[in-house]
Formats: C-alpha cells, sequence, structure tokens
C-alpha cells in the first residue's frame, strides 16, 4: 500500500533510504508524492548555436575540453566545453575545483543553466546530467522530470525508482473523488494522474495531471472546512435573539447618519444569524473607514434588546476606549449601560465593573484581553464582538465565547483577503462584506515621489501643519543598522525634531516600546499634543484620528502592498484632505508594480487581490492559520478557479450527504479521517 515503507521498491536498500528520508520521502506514498520541479523536454534539443542568450536552456553535447585555472583575483576557476554539430558552449563552475573529477572528456552531458555570452556562450554552474550514447527510456528522448535532490542522490536514481513505484504500486492508486465527480469534471483516474505528472507525453498530460491532483489537495480541504461548519450548525444550539423591538427602532432612529447599503446589508445577515437558534459565527470584513463599529453597536443593541449581555474585545487599550466613548454616547441615551474593562484601570474600578457583569447590571462591556484574563463572569452572555480579529487567535476568540452558553460571535477584521483566500482562512466562518464606503469621504490624494525631492515633502506637511492638521511619517525599520542605507524611525525622530520640525511637537512610536508608552504616545497625538508622528508600522489599526491627515512613507518599496493600504487607511477619515506621499525607488518589477497599485486604487480588496497576484500565498498567513500550511501542490493564488471549484463541489457533496454514508463516498470519508486524525473523525459520525 501507499503506507509501505519506500525501502519496499527495488533499489532502495537501507542507506539510500535514510538520504531518502531527507526529502521527506518514508513511504511509497511520499515517494510518488515527490514532485517534479520541472520538467525537461529531451525530444529533440536545441543546437547550441541557436540557443538564445539571457534564457535558461537545456543543450546536449559532448564534453571537448576540461580546465582549472585561477582567476586574477585568486578563484579557482573550473571549465568545460562542450560541443554539438552546430558550435561550442561553456560551463563554468567558481572556487568549485573537485568539479574536475566529475567530467571526462568524450562523454556526452547535457546541461541546463542561464545562457550568457562573453567571449563565448557560457552558462555558470549549470545543472549537470551525464547520459550514454545507449541511454534507458527513462531519460533520453521525451519529457524527462526533474526533482528536487538532496545530497548523494541524483535525477537518475530519482526517476528510476519513481518508475519502478509506480509500476509496482498502480493497481493501489485508486480514487477517493467519488467516481461520478470525477466523470462530471472530467478529471484523470489517480494512477493516470500520479504517471502524468512524473512522465508525461506532453505538456497538457502534465497539465491535466496537475489539474486533478490540485483538485483533489483543495477538495479534501474543503470538505473539511463544509464538514466542520455542517456540524457546527447541527450541534451548536445558541441563543434565538429577538431582532425586532423598540430599542432597535429607537437605536436605528438615533443615528446621526444614514446607513451605507453595505452596512444595511451586512446588517441583515446578522440579523437573520442572530433570529436563529444556531449559534452566530460570522466574519465581518470591511476596508478601513468602512463603518464596523456601528454595525457591531447595531448587534449588541439586538442582544441587549433580548435580554442578554455583550462583550467587546479590541486589540489594544485606545481602540477599546474609542469604542467605549461612541458606544456610550449612543446607547446610554437608550437606556443600556455599557462598561469597560481594561488591565491600567485601578483594582477598585476593576472590582466594580467585575461586579456590576456578575449582577447584570451592565448590558456591554468593552475591553481588550483583560476580558479574558480577568475572572470574569457574567450573567448572560449572549453576543461576542471581536475587534481586529487577525490580532487574535483562534483561542481567545473560543476563550471568550466559553464565558457564557454558546453566545453569537461576530468578529471583524480590516484586513480584506481576497475571497480564495477567504475560503481556507477562515473556512468555517460565515463571511459578510462591506464594499463601500459612507459617503463624503475626501479621497485620499497618493503621490510617490523621488528620495531626492524628500525637502519638498516635509515642507509639504509644514504646510499643513501650520493650517491645524497632523501627520505620520513612517519608516521600515526601528533602529538603524550599520552600513545600511535606510532611514530608521529612532534617527530620523532625532533629526526631524532638531532640523525640519523644530517648532512643533515631534513624538516617536515603534514596536519595541512598552505597550503602555505606546498607549500614552497613541493618546497624546489624539489629543493634539503631537503635531508629527515619527513610526514604524505599529500606529494602531482601526484608530480613528479625523484630524490627521497627512502620511509621508519613506522608502515605500520596503512595504507590501497590504500594509500600504493599511497605513494610508489611518488618514482620511476626517473632514480634511488628505495626503499621502509615497517616499520611493523602486527598483524590481514587483516594487514597481506595488508602486502603481497604490498610486491606481483606494480599494482594499482591490489592492489585497494585486498583491496576492504579485507575492503569492505565503507571506498572507500569519503563523498556522487553518489549512493553507497543508497546501503541498496547488498555489491559491494561481489555482484560484480550481479553489472555487473544489469549495462548490465540497460544500455541494456535504449539503446532500451529511455523513457520508452513501457508497460511493466511502472512500472519501475513509480518507478523510485518515488524513485529518482521530480527532476529526467525529465531524463524520452522526
Ligand atoms: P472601521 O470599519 O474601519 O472600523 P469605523 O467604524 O471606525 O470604521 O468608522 C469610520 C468612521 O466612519 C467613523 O467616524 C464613523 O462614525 C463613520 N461612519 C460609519 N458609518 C457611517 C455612515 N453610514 N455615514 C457616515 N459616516 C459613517
Ligand atoms: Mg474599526
Amino acid at each position: 500500500m501507499l503506507k509501505d515503507s519506500a525501502q519496499y521498491v527495488k533499489g532502495v536498500g537501507p542507506q539510500r533510504f535514510k538520504i531518502l528520508n531527507r526529502l521527506g520521502i518514508n513511504t511509497v506514498g511520499d515517494l510518488l508524492y515527490h514532485f517534479p520541479r520541472r520538467y525537461e523536454d529531451r525530444r529533440k534539443f536545441v543546437p547550441i548555436t541557436k540557443i538564445e542568450v539571457g534564457t535558461y536552456a537545456t543543450v546536449k553535447g559532448e564534453i571537448l575540453k576540461t580546465g582549472l585555472r585561477r582567476s586574477k583575483r585568486g578563484l579557482s576557476v573550473f571549465q568545460i566545453a562542450i560541443g554539438d554539430d552546430s558550435g561550442i558552449i561553456e560551463a563554468v563552475w567558481f572556487n568549485q575545483p573537485f568539479m574536475k573529477r566529475y567530467f571526462k572528456i568524450g562523454q556526452e552531458i547535457i546541461l541546463y543553466g542561464k545562457v550568457e555570452r562573453y567571449r563565448q556562450l557560457q552558462m555558470n554552474a549549470p545543472e549537470f546530467e551525464f547520459i550514454s550514447r545507449s541511454e534507458s527510456f527513462l531519460h533520453m528522448g521525451r519529457i524527462v522530470p526533474v526533482y528536487p535532490l538532496t545530497q548523494n542522490v541524483n535525477q537518475r536514481y530519482l526517476r528510476t525508482i519513481i518508475d519502478r513505484a509506480l509500476q509496482k504500486y498502480d493497481s493501489y492508486l485508486s480514487d477517493v473523488l467519488p467516481g461520478g465527480l470525477r466523470e462530471k469534471l472530467n478529471l484523470l483516474p489517480m494512477n493516470l494522474a500520479l504517471r502524468y505528472i512524473h512522465y508525461p507525453q506532453d505538456f497538457a498530460q502534465r497539465d491535466s495531471a496537475y489539474q486533478r491532483l490540485v483538485f483533489e489537495e483543495f477538495f479534501l480541504l474543503q470538505m473539511v472546512l463544509a464538514l466542520h461548519r455542517r456540524r457546527r450548525k447541527e450541534i451548536e444550539l445558541g441563543i434565538a435573539h429577538r431582532a425586532e423591538g423598540e430599542l432597535v427602532t429607537r437605536f436605528l432612529q438615533s443615528l446621526p447618519f444614514e446607513l451605507t447599503a453595505g452596512q444595511k446589508k451586512v446588517i441583515g445577515e446578522i440579523e437573520d444569524d442572530m433570529r436563529s437558534k444556531r449559534a452566530m459565527n460570522r466574519l465581518l470584513q470591511g476596508d478601513v473607514g468602512s463603518g464596523k463599529t456601528i454595525v457591531a453597536a447595531y448587534a449588541l443593541v439586538i442582544n441587549a434588546q433580548s435580554g442578554f449581555q455583550g462583550a467587546f474585545m479590541a486589540p489594544t487599550e485606545i481602540l477599546a476606549e474609542q469604542h467605549y466613548f461612541l458606544l456610550s454616547k449612543l446607547l446610554m441615551p437608550l437606556g443600556v449601560s455599557v462598561g469597560m474593562l481594561i488591565s491600567s484601570m485601578n483594582q477598585r474600578s476593576k472590582a466594580q465593573v467585575l461586579e456590576d457583569i456578575k449582577s447584570g447590571a451592565l448590558d456591554i462591556v468593552v475591553g481588550t484581553h483583560a476580558l479574558i484574563e480577568q475572572a470574569i463572569e457574567f450573567t448572560k452572555l449572549g453576543l461576542v464582538v471581536i475587534d481586529e480579529q487577525h490580532k487574535f487567535g483562534i483561542q481567545q476568540r473560543s476563550l471568550l465565547r466559553k464565558k457564557g452558553f454558546n453566545p453569537d460571535c461576530l468578529v471583524m477584521t480590516a484586513t480584506p483577503i481576497p475571497r480564495t483566500l477567504a475560503m481556507t482562512v477562515y473556512g468555517d466562518l460565515d463571511i459578510s462584506t462591506i464594499r463601500e464606503m459612507p459617503k463624503g469621504r475626501e479621497p485620499i490624494s497618493t503621490f510617490a515621489i523621488r528620495e531626492n525631492d524628500i525637502k519638498s515633502a516635509y515642507a509639504f506637511v509644514r504646510e499643513e501643519v501650520k493650517k491645524g492638521r497632523q501627520a505620520y511619517i513612517v519608516y521600515p525599520v526601528i533602529r538603524k543598522a550599520k552600513l545600511a542605507e535606510l532611514k530608521a524611525a529612532t534617527e530620523m525622530h532625532e533629526r526631524l525634531k532638531k532640523d525640519e520640525f523644530s517648532l512643533f511637537n515631534v513624538g516617536l512610536i515603534h514596536g519595541q516600546m512598552r505597550s503602555d508608552e505606546k498607549e500614552k504616545v497613541m493618546r497624546e497625538f489624539k489629543d493634539k499634543k503631537i503635531d508629527v508622528l515619527v513610526s514604524t508600522t505599529v500606529i494602531e489599526v482601526g484608530i480613528d484620528i479625523a484630524n490627521a491627515s497627512v502620511m509621508v512613507i519613506e522608502h515605500a518599496e520596503r512595504f507590501g502592498l497590504s500594509q500600504l493600504h493599511q497605513l494610508r487607511g489611518r488618514i482620511g477619515r476626517g473632514p480634511h484632505p488628505s495626503y499621502c506621499i509615497l517616499v520611493t525607488e523602486p527598483q524590481t518589477d514587483k516594487a514597481k508594480l506595488r508602486l502603481e497599485a497604490m498610486l491606481s486604487s483606494q480599494n482594499g480588496f482591490e489592492l489585497a487581490q494585486q498583491d496576492l497576484d504579485i507575492r503569492g500565498p505565503g507571506k498572507f498567513f500569519g503563523p498556522a492559520q487553518h489549512g493553507e500550511s497543508e497546501l503541498k501542490i496547488g498555489n491559491i493564488a494561481r489555482d484560484m478557479e480550481l479553489m472555487e471549484l473544489a469549495r462548490r463541489e465540497a460544500f455541494g457533496l456535504v449539503q446532500c450527504d451529511p455523513h457520508l454514508k452513501a457508497s460511493q463516498n466511502y472512500a472519501l470519508k475513509r480518507i478523510l479521517s485518515e488524513k485529518y486524525g482521530s480527532a476529526k473523525i467525529n465531524l463524520l459520525s452522526a
């Protein structure tokens, strides 16, 4: 079976087995899933004189000459010349004199590398493989797989044992995808998919093999999410809230503005969830400034009207305070009591709040981590709201929920992530999205300038501050490293204070400060005691400082696109026109793309999608986010459509057969239990 040790394959003895282990190969299954990192088309070779300088190319020829010499700077240079009927190319290796041992004049060889031209055509340290004139069909005359290697295994060995494994285990390569599904989607059977991913006869075959394997991987992931959600909806009975009532009506009447269509839409979705007797698990995503807080307030009002207490958790004290003040202002007049719990409060006030929560005197408590750290007892917790969800782990979410009996849960994030990514990261949450901004927002004007023109940016900041505005100046690092050219927040703070902004109050905030120090600085900024705030990326998420209308981001090429967008979201929150100045010298194509995107769009979702396209998915995930780490083959950015297809099919299947009882789903059920461990088997049981 596929769980057999790889030693069952002929040619894998105990020693080789140890070496294969270093490649993560223990079982036959691992071996078959050791996929090529590229392919070489050895059906016919391009003549040496026809290869293009500057590209990666494969050439075949005979070794004509070898030689070891020293360069002027004293490096050893090992060099060979190979030729075919058309011409000659050289390969060089610097500082690897031992390479000499491998090559003999007259040998047939294949080289793969980047082609350059000096006096001769040349490749620097190319990959190489010796071949014999009567070569086996595995290595020549076809599209040949090229694998990731480690020391003491070469391509030819891996090709040989993988081919053997494919033959010997062919009949065990059964399908876990239900037959009907495979036919409907026109996917290859498993044994062929694996054969073609290693040994395709043409590239179309390789592509359909890839599709099939990626689909299966995504499908299994989506099955787990679908089953998880299904199960939760089945078992987790929660609270059926009452969404209509006098309190809600009065709340709506008291709002100082008209809700946007987007806010109304998500409110509708939240209402439906809250009315239902299943526990709500909803993610509310909306760009910075799209007005999520008021939506949360609305949910808290429904909750209070239904006679329950609500908890609202924010990642920092200053944000918690901001929410507390807003909710007090909106809700106290309606007779809803709001309290706050943060660590920096004195013992007596804390004890009082805890007492009021326990007695039921408080309807809503707003706080920080303190809400889960303190020994809080609610009388009847009915709704948990978590702001800026990415700052908290899933554990913290559930810790807070456990303070009640299956309360509804609403988590909010201003980090928009593209849809496919949301499908995996937040796969088990229902998602509501606000796509538009409240009317009357002044757009932010974004400019890019070169380092040479930085003085003009500082002059502009001075003008704005004289008008009464405040500004952020952002740097990529906290302290200057030796020799590095990068400007750093700490040093620039000293300089700007003395020079450019000597007439103003200049503050500093960065990630290595204690959190109470950070809070203090943010508060001073909010209270306008600081005019210009020098910072790194730590500037609070979600903080609403309407008077700050200018942001200068130095070395902007150092930041990711989503990060730049989040930073820019700190301004443009008030009635004043706002300006974001990116100081940058983009060197790479990617950096240029990011800059163009920032200049042309202010839509977080669009930018997040572009960011994903530019960077690939890796960086998007914090540590051990659900799902992604398990993906071996597929690439979420590239294979987005497959992910959507897999999700549709998986959720559809769970809808029809929630416990996978139908016989055609049996193999699927088994693999899910195996793959996702005993803890998750109960996903499947009735
Ligand atoms: P975020 O989604 O980033 O948390 P906030 O909830 O902090 O955004 O809202 C940003 C600002 O927009 C706040 O000052 C809020 O009062 C205001 N706001 C929210 N909804 C509306 C609306 N429908 N019309 C006008 N202003 C609104
Ligand atoms: Mg917010």
